[in-house]
C-alpha cells in the first residue's frame, strides 16, 4: 500500500501464539502446534485462503469423539445424547435469562456458570454422577470455545504460515516495545532502549499484555479503550503435546474426550488430539482449559505428563492395549509467557456483545425488487460508547424477508426474527460471502446511477 513498515517484536522467532515445535526420538518426530492449531470454519477465513495458495494439506478433524469415564469404560450414548440435549437446553435457558435481565434491567449480567448451574438444579438435570461428569465435559468444551468440531481443520504444522507471512517482511527481533508516544506529529515507540519514529503505529500484542499494562501509552489511552481492555476477557488453554513410538490409540479417530469426577479439575487432559495425519508422526496433545489451566501452570512438567499418562493408561490399559512412555513430551505454560499472559479472549461477564445492541441501531436493507433475490441487511450500531463512525454487520435475506422484518417492531423482535425464523447471524462486511458482495456492488451501482428504490429503512 506504498507505507513503509517496520515489524517490532519482542519474541527471537516469529508467529507469536502459533508456534511449531519440531519434536523427535527414537525414529519418531513431529510437528507440535503448541498454540493456534485448528482453522475454525474456512469460508471468509483468510487463513484458508491462504492454505489453498500454499497448497498446504488440510485434514478435516473428523466428528467421532469417544468420551471415557475415569475408570476406561465408553460413556453410554444413550446418556451421552441425552446429556447434550439437556445441556443445550439448558444453554437456551440461560440465553433467553440473559436476554430478559439485559431487557428488564439494561446492565445486569450473570456468569454462565452461575446460571446453568442454577438451571440444573431447578430442572433436575444430571442428578446422577455418570451425568454430572458429562455436563461438566461440556462445560470445559466450552470454555475451550470449540462447541463444533465439525468445520474444524488441521494441518501438518502452522509454521508454514508464519514463514509465508514473514517471508521478506523487516521483522526486527528481541525488540520489546515498552512505550509509545502519540501526538499528531507522528509517534515515538521505544523498544529495548532503541527508539523508532513513524507516522503511525499498529499496536497488535495480545490483550494479555494490554491488561498487564506492559506498554505505557503517552498521552494515556482513552478511557474508553482503556475500559474495554479491562472489561474483555483473556482465558487460558495450555497443551501437552506427547510424540510416541507408536500409534496406540488408533488412526481412526482425531479427538476422544476423557470425564472426571472433580468439578474443579473438569478441563484437565478433558480432550485429546491426534495429530498422527498431520503431524508426520505419533502425536497426541492434551488440552487443559478453564481453571485447571491456571493449576496446570504450577505443577512440574514431569508430575503434569504422569498425570495424563495414568488417565491415558486407565483408558487403554482395560482394553488390552499398552500404553508406552512417550518418547519426548512439552508442556505450554501460556498464562506466564511474558508476550501474551494468557491464550485468547472471551467476552468477560459485563462486557456481554449484547450491549451493544442496546445502543442505537440503524437497519437498512438494499438489493433488486425481485422477492426472491438476496438482499443485503445492514445492521449500524451506534451510541455513546462506539466512535461516531459505529459499527456496521451484515446479514444476507430475501427481498420477502425484508418485506416481514419490516413489518416487525422494535429492534429486540427484529433481532429474534433474524436469528430464529430466518436463521441469519450478521457477520463483519469481510465475513461476507461473494454473493454479499455481488449484492453490495449492485447497490453501488444502482445508487451511483441514481435509481432509487434500493435502500429501505425497517425502523
Ligand atoms: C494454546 C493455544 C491454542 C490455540 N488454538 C487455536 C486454534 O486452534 N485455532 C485458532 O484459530 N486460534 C487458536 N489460538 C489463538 C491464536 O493462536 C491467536 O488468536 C492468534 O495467534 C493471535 O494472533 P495475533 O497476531 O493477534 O497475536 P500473537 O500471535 O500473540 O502475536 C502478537 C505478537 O506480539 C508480540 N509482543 C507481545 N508483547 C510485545 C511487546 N511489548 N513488544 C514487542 N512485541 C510484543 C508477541 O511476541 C507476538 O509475536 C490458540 C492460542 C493458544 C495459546
Amino acid at each position: 500500500m506504498g507505507f513503509k513498515v517496520v515489524v517490532l517484536e519482542g519474541r527471537a522467532r516469529p508467529g507469536g501464539r502459533v508456534r511449531t515445535k519440531k519434536i523427535n526420538g527414537d525414529g519418531v518426530e513431529a510437528a507440535a502446534d503448541l498454540g493456534g492449531s485448528v482453522l475454525t470454519g474456512i469460508n471468509g477465513n483468510p487463513l484458508g485462503v491462504l492454505a489453498r495458495q500454499l497448497e498446504l494439506p488440510l485434514h478435516k478433524v473428523r466428528d467421532i469423539c469417544p468420551l471415557y469415564l475415569p475408570d476406561g469404560k465408553s460413556v453410554n450414548s444413550e446418556i451421552d445424547s441425552k446429556v447434550e440435549v439437556s445441556f443445550n437446553k439448558l444453554l437456551d435457558r440461560v440465553c433467553k435469562l440473559r436476554h430478559a435481565m439485559i431487557e428488564e434491567v439494561r446492565s445486569v449480567d450473570v456468569p454462565l456458570g452461575t446460571a446453568l448451574e442454577a438451571f440444573r438444579r431447578v430442572y433436575n438435570v444430571a442428578e446422577d454422577l455418570e451425568e454430572r461428569m458429562l455436563l461438566n465435559w461440556h462445560l470445559a468444551n466450552l470454555e475451550y470455545a470449540n462447541a463444533s468440531l465439525m468445520s474444524n481443520l488441521s494441518m501438518a504444522g502452522n509454521e508454514t504460515f508464519v514463514r509465508a507471512l514473514a517471508e521478506e517482511l523487516p521483522i526486527f527481533y528481541e525488540r520489546t516495545v515498552d512505550s509509545i508516544r502519540y501526538g499528531t506529529d507522528g509517534v515515538l515507540v521505544y523498544a529495548g532502549g532503541q527508539e523508532f519514529r513513524g507516522d503511525m503505529v499498529l499496536c497488535t500484542v495480545p490483550l494479555g499484555v494490554l491488561k498487564k499494562g506492559m506498554i505505557e501509552f503517552f498521552p494515556e489511552l482513552p478511557q474508553r479503550k482503556r475500559d474495554a481492555i479491562q472489561r474483555l476477557g483473556f482465558g487460558l488453554l495450555n497443551k501437552v503435546a506427547m510424540l510416541f513410538p507408536y500409534n496406540f490409540w488408533g488412526g481412526d479417530i482425531d479427538t476422544f474426550g476423557h470425564l472426571t469426577e472433580d468439578q474443579s479439575m473438569r478441563g484437565e487432559f478433558f480432550l485429546f488430539y491426534s495429530y498422527s495425519s498431520v503431524s508426520g508422526g505419533p502425536l497426541l496433545v492434551a488440552l487443559v482449559a478453564g481453571d485447571a489451566a491456571i493449576k496446570f501452570e504450577m505443577m512440574s512438567p514431569v508430575e503434569s505428563v504422569r498425570r495424563v499418562l495414568d488417565i491415558l493408561r486407565g483408558i487403554f490399559h482395560p482394553k488390552g492395549i499398552t500404553v508406552p512412555d512417550p518418547v519426548q513430551a512439552v508442556c505450554t505454560r501460556w498464562g506466564k509467557d511474558h508476550f501474551t499472559y494468557g491464550s485468547y479472549s472471551y467476552v468477560a461477564i459485563g462486557s456481554s456483545g449484547m450491549t451493544m445492541i442496546f445502543l442505537r441501531r440503524v437497519w437498512e436493507m438494499g438489493g433488486s425488487n425481485d422477492l426472491n433475490s438476496n438482499s443485503l441487511l445492514r445492521v449500524k450500531f451506534g451510541g455513546e460508547k462506539l466512535d461516531s463512525g459505529g459499527l456496521c454487520l451484515y446479514g444476507l435475506i430475501s427481498r420477502n424477508q425484508v418485506i416481514e422484518l419490516s413489518q416487525v417492531d422494535g429492534d429486540g423482535n427484529r433481532m429474534r426474527m433474524l436469528n430464529h425464523d430466518f436463521g441469519v447471524r450478521l457477520v463483519g462486511r469481510k465475513g461476507l460471502s461473494g454473493v454479499g458482495e455481488s449484492v453490495i456492488s449492485h447497490i453501488t451501482l444502482a445508487r451511483s446511477n441514481q435509481n432509487g428504490g434500493i435502500k429501505d429503512n425497517a425502523s
